[in-house]
This record gives structure tokens, C-alpha cells and sequence, in this order.
């Protein structure tokens, strides 16, 4: 998940500033995430590609509920396509339920299974590199997945710390999307 921050509107506004390198940088990610056994932005979560059916098999659970999300951005004026093996969606009823998610002003992008779902295509350009680190979390933990983000958010509110940001899986999203861009 990435949370709404208030610079968000402020990137969308501006599309011809900002979406060219993000669309660039997209298309990297896209490409290595297609590349097996090329040490990259998601690192050593790679699999080999005769184990990928059972992985999407294992992640089902959890891609359902992600395309009840795609069905909601296509009920509205929302799109839906394929990047590098995964399903994104943005726009239409789904905005709503991603306003809804989290306090202080809702999620910009969510991924659940191998769908990852935006407000617009801007969101799912930026954060497309922390999203699919979710995806290979929910292809390691299937349908644990969703019960496990919501005990490591209760853990580490019980630690006195954010529900969200100290949140194992965030800052796993977090530290690879930040040591693959340095
Ligand atoms: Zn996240």
C-alpha cells in the first residue's frame, strides 16, 4: 500500500513535468521484473519460472479480492491492463474504496495478489516499484498474506510505533525500492 501524501495532487497536476521519467521508470521495472535470475530492483524474491503457475496459484486468494477492485475501476471510468505479469487498475469506483483505507487522506495505490490498483495511472507510475515489492510478499505468503500485514501493523502499534510505516512488509517496500534507486 502507498499512503496519499499531499504532494500527490501536486504531481498529478503537473503531468508533463513528471510523467516522463516516472513512464521510463516504469518501463525498467516492468522489464526486470520479466528478466529471472538478473539481480535487481526486487532482488533475490525472483522465482523460477517453471514455479510462476504456482505462484499465482498460491497468491489467488488474495488476487480475488484485487480484482473485485479491477471490476470496481471498470464499473466506473476506470482502466485496467497488464504490466509484466500483473493486473493494474486505477481509477473509477475503486478511488472511493482506496479513499476509504487508511486515515489521513486514504491510499494513492494498493496491491492485493497480482493485481495492484490506483487512483490514476500517475499513482500506479509512482509507485509501481514499491507495489510489486507487495506482490512477491503476497506470492511468499498467499493467503496468509492480508492476515499477516494486519498482525505486523498491530505489532507494531502495540511497540508504540505506526500501524502503516513501521509495518514489516511497508518497510521492506521501503528499504528495497530505496536501496535499488542509490
Ligand atoms: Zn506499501
Amino acid at each position: 500500500m502507498a499512503r496519499a501524501s499531499p504532494w500527490t495532487g501536486a504531481i498529478v497536476a503537473n503531468p508533463s513535468t513528471r510523467s516522463a521519467p516516472r513512464a521510463v521508470e516504469g518501463a525498467a521495472i516492468a522489464a526486470e521484473y520479466r528478466t529471472p535470475g538478473k539481480p535487481g530492483i526486487l532482488g533475490t524474491m525472483r522465482t523460477p519460472s517453471w514455479l510462476r503457475p504456482l505462484v499465482y496459484l498460491w497468491a489467488s486468494p488474495t488476487t480475488l479480492l484485487g480484482l473485485v477492485m479491477v471490476a470496481l475501476a471498470l464499473a466506473g471510468r476506470g482502466r485496467a491492463r497488464r504490466v509484466a505479469g500483473v493486473i493494474e487498475a486505477h481509477g473509477g469506483a475503486a478511488v472511493a474504496v482506496l479513499e476509504r483505507l487508511m486515515p489521513g487522506g486514504g491510499a494513492d495505490a494498493i496491491a492485493l495478489g497480482h493485481v495492484v490498483v490506483g487512483r490514476s495511472a500517475a499513482s500506479l507510475e509512482r509507485h509501481r516499484a514499491h507495489e510489486r515489492v507487495h506482490v512477491r510478499q503476497a506470492e511468499r505468503w498467499g493467503p496468509l498474506f492480508l492476515p499477516a500485514y494486519a498482525v505486523a501493523g498491530l505489532v507494531a502499534w502495540l511497540r508504540g510505533g505506526d500501524p502503516y510505516r513501521d509495518n514489516r512488509f511497508e518497510r521492506e517496500a521501503v528499504e528495497r525500492t530505496t536501496a535499488a534507486a542509490e
